[in-house]
C-alpha cells in the first residue's frame, strides 16, 4: 500500500485541491468521503467536491457538544448546495455510561479521560462512517500545528485502514479564506471572532492574534497531545 500512496502523492506534485479532488473522486467513486468538521478548510473542499460532483459522499459527526453557530452552518450548507449531509453521532448507551462513571465535563480532569470522550463521542461514530470506504478526505493543512508539519498529501491511515487524501495540505490560510470569498462559501461566523479552529464547545475558545491556529483547542493539554487521535 505504502508504494501506491507514494506513487499517488508523486503523480499529485503540482496540482491543485481541485485537480487532487477530481482525480481520486473518480479513483475512488463511492468508496470515498469528505469527513467534514464544518471548518472552514472543510467548507472549501465541500464547495470544490460538490462543484465536481453533486452526489460525493460528505458526513460530518454530531458530538453532542457543538456549538449552536455550528448547527447553523450545517442547516446553512444543506441548503446552499440542495444536498442531506449525513450525520453520524455517538451510541446513546456508551455516552450514558461514561458520563455516570466520569461526568458531563470529564474531559477537563486528564488527558486519559479527554480521549476517553474524543473517543466516544468521535472516535467509534467516525469508525463506522468509514465502514465501505477505501478512502477519506480531510481538510488538514500543514501549518495548523505543530502535530501536522509531516503529514503528506496522500498517506496511509494506519488506524482506520484508509488512504487519507489532504487536498489543502500545502495552503495557507490566506488562501483558504481568498477561496471563501470569492466563492461565497458558507462559513462558521465563529472565525471572524478569533476561531481560527472549530471543535465542541466546551473544547474550544478564542484566540489571541498571533498566537497557534489550534491553541485555543483543549488549550489546558501541551500541545503535543493536541489532536483527537483522528489524526495520529
Ligand atoms: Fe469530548 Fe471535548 Fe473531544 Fe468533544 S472535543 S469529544 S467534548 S473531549
Amino acid at each position: 500500500m505504502t508504494d501506491y500512496v507514494d506513487e499517488l502523492n508523486e503523480s499529485f506534485t503540482g496540482k491543485t485541491p481541485q485537480e487532487v479532488l477530481l482525480s481520486v473522486l473518480n479513483e475512488f467513486k463511492m468508496d470515498i468521503a469528505l469527513a467534514s468538521s464544518l471548518g472552514v478548510e472543510d467548507q472549501v473542499l465541500t464547495d470544490m467536491i460538490l462543484k465536481i460532483d453533486r452526489n460525493a459522499n460528505i458526513f460530518t459527526l454530531d458530538t453532542g457538544r457543538l456549538f449552536p453557530e455550528t448547527y447553523s452552518l450545517l442547516d446553512k450548507t444543506n441548503m446552499r448546495y440542495g444536498i442531506k449531509m449525513q450525520v453520524y453521532f455517538p451510541h446513546f448507551n456508551a455516552v450514558e455510561e461514561m458520563v455516570s462513571v466520569n461526568g458531563i465535563n470529564l474531559f477537563y480532569e486528564s488527558i486519559e479521560k479527554r480521549k476517553l470522550c474524543c473517543h466516544v463521542r468521535k472516535l467509534e461514530p467516525l469508525g463506522r462512517a468509514f465502514r465501505e470506504l477505501d478512502a477519506w478526505i480531510c481538510g488538514l493543512r500543514r501549518e495548523q500545528s505543530v502535530t501536522r508539519q509531516d503529514m503528506k498529501l496522500v498517506e496511509w491511515d494506519k488506524t482506520n485502514n484508509l488512504i487519507k487524501i489532504n487536498p489543502l495540505i500545502d495552503w495557507t490560510e490566506q488562501q483558504v479564506w481568498d477561496y471563501v470569498r470569492r466563492h461565497n462559501v458558507p462559513y462558521n461566523p465563529l472565525h471572524d471572532n478569533d476561531f481560527p479552529s472549530i471543535g465542541c464547545q466546551p473544547c474550544t475558545r478564542a484566540v489571541k492574534k498571533g498566537d497557534d491556529i489550534r491553541s485555543g483547542r483543549w488549550w489546558w493539554e501541551d500541545p503535543e497531545h493536541k489532536e483527537c487521535g483522528l489524526h495520529k
